[in-house]
């Protein structure tokens, strides 16, 4: 009998922590069903309470606490890394998310006889200079493929992937992974950069206050093209890389394989609140005060929040929690820098998804848990 694939997802009320919860033991997945150890910080929230994982509640930047809840497992064959930390500045983040990665893998490796390979996912800022300004010199040009050499700057990507490497080194035979997504399309309100969840609870605040849907971004995210990466298709990338001999010791760009306008997107997304939807305003070049930024629209909102999830029924939240106004601030005020997706086709991941639908589905799954009205 073939020996059953574990996983140990670190981030598992996360974005693509939460699909791969999911995913993984259901019997058609790819080595399913899996067995699921999932990790992360917060006790286990009622929307991720339906998939059948062991929960562990455990605070991977603290090495004892890592030490004394994850060393004792034997049975993990497969790590799913998906998580992080933000720290002010760079080379703090550089230090912590090193950290936290080589708590858990020095729990695991030594402890794990099985253990085969390690997906980490990281993000397209691998290729970018800044993460709140990608426009800043020294980004690569775009299409950005897998091949570029890392920038000359701190990237705490660059930290755990160096941490990996130096990993895995520990046990002959053990493989890894790196995911590149853009920015994520998924479910959870637990994520620190949610831009599908943030974009619905400011259609829901516009809705209650009689407002219209202005865009908060630039021409260039309204009228450019933009790209997403579906959860569930970065979790199904994750689990062939995790399979497939041909993904082994490869970082690949993953993406849903289409391309959309923010303008048309609005549309969709002012019809599923059923507001008024704006256009784009134009932007000043020299006073930045007259840019429309979420980060000013929905200051002092938690009110207007409480009110609709107390009028609607909706699961308890806070505004804090669910609208991360500077991640919508970040993306819709920049050009989507756009990738390729040439090299996991050329390995033999061959999956897409139709962002127009991917979007969509994701906003429906927020209503339906009652995260949204
Ligand atoms: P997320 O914020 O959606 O989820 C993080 C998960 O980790 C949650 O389950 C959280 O509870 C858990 N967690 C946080 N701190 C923890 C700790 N100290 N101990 C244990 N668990 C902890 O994650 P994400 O957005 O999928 O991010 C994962 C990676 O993907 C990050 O490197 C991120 O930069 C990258 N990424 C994210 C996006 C996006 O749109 N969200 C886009 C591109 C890349």
């Amino acid at each position: 009998k073939q020996q059953q694939c574990v996983a140990l997802i670190v981030g598992v009320t996360g974005l693509v922590g939460n699909s791969l919860a999911e995913m993984l033991p259901l019997s058609d997945t790819p080595g399913g069903p899996w067995k699921v150890y999932g990790v992360a910080r917060r006790p286990r929230p009622s929307w991720n309470e339906d998939h059948p994982i062991n929960y562990i509640s455990c605070d991977v930047s603290n090495t004892a606490e890592v030490e004394a809840k994850l060393s004792p497992l034997r049975d993990v064959t497969h790590i799913f890394y998906a998580t992080w930390t933000s720290r002010p500045s760079e080379e703090e983040n550089c230090e912590a998310n090193g950290r936290m990665l080589k708590n858990v893998l020095d729990a695991v490796i030594p402890n794990c006889p099985n253990l085969k390979h390690i997906c980490l996912q990281t993000g397209r800022f691998h290729y970018v200079a800044s993460v709140v300004d990608w426009k800043i010199n020294g980004s690569h040009d775009t299409p950005l493929t897998e091949d570029l050499p890392r920038l000359k700057t701190n990237n705490f990507y660059y930290t755990q992937e160096d941490v990996l490497l130096e990993e895995v080194k520990r046990k002959e035979g053990l493989t890894w992974s790196v995911h590149r997504p853009g920015t994520i399309f998924g479910f959870s309100p637990y994520s620190m950069m949610n831009l599908v969840g943030t974009l619905c609870v400011y259609a829901a605040i516009c809705k209650q206050e009689g407002a219209v849907l202005r865009f908060p971004g630039c021409k260039g995210a309204w009228d450019g093209y933009s790209d997403c990466a579906d959860a569930d298709l970065i979790a199904e990338h994750q689990i062939w890389a995790a399979l497939d001999p041909c993904a082994k010791n490869e970082a690949f760009n993953v993406s849903n394989g289409d391309l959309f306008k923010w303008k048309h997107f609005w549309r969709v997304l002012a019809d599923q609140f059923g507001v008024q939807c704006g256009e784009y305003e134009s932007e000043s070049e020299s006073e930045s005060e007259s840019q429309v930024k979420l980060q000013d629209l929905m200051k002092d909102k938690g009110p207007v929040w409480d009110q609709i999830v107390r009028e609607n029924g909706l699961a308890s939240t806070k505004l804090e929690d669910v609208g991360k106004w500077w991640f919508s601030d970040t993306i819709l005020w920049n050009e989507c820098r756009l990738d390729s997706m040439n090299k996991s086709k050329e390995h033999g991941f061959l999956a897409f998804r139709n962002s127009n639908n991917c979007f969509l589905s994701w906003i429906h799954k927020l209503k339906a848990y009652k995260i949204v009205p």
